[in-house]
């Protein structure tokens, strides 16, 4: 038996492969951007439809639980960022998401200006900051700086921290808890950013007092392509914030009809409209899947496989002019490697044509997710062995990896 093969044999996770859809001989390292499909998925995509919906019909509002569906699967996420029921809730996009909190905190914290944000952050969470200080206005305005700079710029001026936790090119942990505490020395609140956190490593909103939370559902967390994202706020501030898409779905008695806005107590005022019900149940089999996993397990494992793969490849990175992008520190890394070349994007071509499916990020960084809930070491090293021949071979260098494809 080979290393490998002896690490999977005894991997405490390896019950979960199976419950999912990955094509045979397909190495995937995107989970990170894709997460695959549960087999269970399928089933309950199927019921949702052909009985729910072809046969329940509107009655499957209440027999069928589609009404309670944002705020039950709410709390089943809560559950894995260390938050208590009644302080998660499923809607609308990231995007979207942040937009809302963003400018409900702005509005709450009026006296103050500064959005203050890492470079480097995800595109939309900048852009998303901009449009929320634009449109409230007063002076407000985004500073972004070096990660290393955040603490320093901290001051009495700053509305709200607005971070992304794990960073999405590098991998890179930013500390959750001590940035929090930070925020609330001086007045400010904080607004996380956990896409590419709960799923990949353990998160704590409650332990670290976090004010306000958002989160994506079709990366770590299987919900499938545009699933349905998630948004957390902190109990106590829940009554304080105003949701800016003040929809029916947010108000007190939605169907009593009412001509005048009254908000919903607790976290279901950040509800705006209706919920996309198919992919809401073809998330809630994903979370329920992983309401079984034990988080200090995965996190071993997201070490070990991560570690494995640097120590295979840092023989030869070298040699091809390729570095590790990511925190060497397995503590200040998340669930993947990112190595950075020139012809990265080629690099990421040549090697998804050879059954290992990773990305690209610009500039310049060829991104590895390796999620441990379905991954074996050996998939880890046979990985490595085909990045090595890549670039030894050059194959890279076709012509046809020369066109970028809509999404990289
Ligand atoms: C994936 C991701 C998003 C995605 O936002 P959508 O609204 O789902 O497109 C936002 N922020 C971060 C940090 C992400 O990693």
């Amino acid at each position: 038996m080979t290393k490998t093969a002896a690490l999977d044999a005894r991997d405490p996770l390896h019950g979960f492969r199976n419950r999912f859809r990955i094509p045979p001989g397909l190495i995937y390292l995107d989970g990170n951007s894709l997460g695959p499909l549960p087999l269970a998925t399928i089933e309950r995509v199927k019921q949702t439809v052909e009985q729910e919906w072809g046969v329940g019909l509107i009655r499957s509002w209440n027999d069928a639980g589609w009404i309670s569906a944002s705020e039950r699967i709410g709390d089943k996420i809560a559950r894995l960022i260390g938050a208590e029921p009644g302080e998660a809730i499923v809607c609308d996009s990231t995007s979207v998401n942040l937009f809302k909190l963003l400018t409900a905190g702005l509005q709450l914290q009026s006296d103050r200006r500064v959005v203050l944000s890492q470079e480097g952050n995800f595109p939309t969470d900048l852009y998303v900051a901009e449009g929320a200080v634009e449109i409230l206005g007063g002076d407000r305005r985004v500073v972004a700086v070096a990660k290393d700079e955040l603490m320093g710029n901290l001051d009495e001026d700053v509305a709200i921290l607005y971070l992304t936790q794990v960073d999405y090119r590098t991998g890179e942990i930013l500390d959750l808890e001590s940035l929090t505490s930070a925020a609330h020395e001086v007045g400010a609140l904080v607004l996380w950013d956990l896409s590419h956190s709960a799923g990949a490593v353990p998160v704590d909103l409650g332990a670290a007092g976090a004010d306000l939370a958002v989160g994506c559902t079709y990366k770590y967390l299987n919900g499938g392509p545009g699933a349905p994202a998630y948004l957390f706020v902190r109990r106590d501030l829940q009554s304080r914030l105003t949701n800016p898409v003040p929809g029916w779905f947010g108000h007190a008695a939605p169907f009593a009809m009412s001509p005048r806005y009254v908000p919903a107590d607790g976290v279901r005022r950040f509800l705006s409209g209706t919920p996309p019900i198919v992919a809401m149940n073809a998330l809630e089999s994903g979370i329920d899947m992983w309401l079984e996993v034990d988080q200090e397990e995965l996190r071993a494992k997201a070490i070990a496989l991560t570690d494995l793969f640097i120590e295979l490849v840092s023989t030869f990175l070298d040699e091809f002019g390729m570095q590790i992008a990511s925190p060497v520190d397995p503590a200040r890394r998340g669930n993947q490697v990112a190595l950075r070349h020139p012809d990265a994007y080629r690099v990421c071509r040549a090697l998804i044509d050879r059954g290992v499916v990773g990305d690209f990020r610009e500039p310049d960084i060829l991104r590895l997710g390796f999620p441990p809930l379905y991954l074996r070491y050996e998939e880890v090293a046979t990985a490595a062995a085909y990045l090595e021949s890549v670039l030894r071979d050059e194959a890279w260098r076709d012509e046809k990896y020369s066109v970028r494809e809509a999404v990289t």
